[in-house]
């Protein structure tokens, strides 16, 4: 199959299936240009997947194509910490690449919290 342009939905992306209402998933906050939700596995108490509407791979292709969308991420991020109750003290984690763990590649801002996080990260 021919992908479709990035920024553009993909047919085979499960999270721009997430962001279009086509799969279920428990949404805890939305922006115009995203939409955070729980992860189905969760690592922490808190641990919520802010990810742009627009599909691209990863965060650096978001970063290419619409860089006020990366502030966006993170804006959205903060925004779940502090309704999650974690004040300053939570983890924002952008996997890139299958060798570093990313397993879905629609890019995805990982946020985690209300535990310990020990540093470095396996
Ligand atoms: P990655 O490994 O690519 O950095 O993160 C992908 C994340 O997506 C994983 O933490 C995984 O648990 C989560 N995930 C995979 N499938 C689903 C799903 O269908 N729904 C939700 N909410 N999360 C998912």
């Amino acid at each position: 199959m021919t992908e479709a342009p990035t920024g553009q939905p993909q047919a085979d992306c499960l999270f721009c299936k997430i962001v279009a209402g086509e799969i279920p998933a428990t949404v805890v906050a939305e922006t115009a240009t995203t939409l955070a939700f729980r992860d189905v596995s969760p690592q922490a108490p808190t641990h919520v997947l802010v990810v742009p509407r627009s599909h691209h791979e990863n965060a650096a292709a978001v970063a290419e194509a619409e860089p006020g969308v990366v502030a966006d991420l993170f804006t959205t991020a903060r925004a779940v910490a502090e309704a999650e109750g974690l004040g300053g003290d939570y983890r924002t984690v952008f996997n890139t690449g299958a060798g570093a763990g990313q397993t879905v590649f629609h890019a995805h801002l990982h946020v985690l919290g209300g535990r310990p996080l020990n540093w470095p990260p396996g």
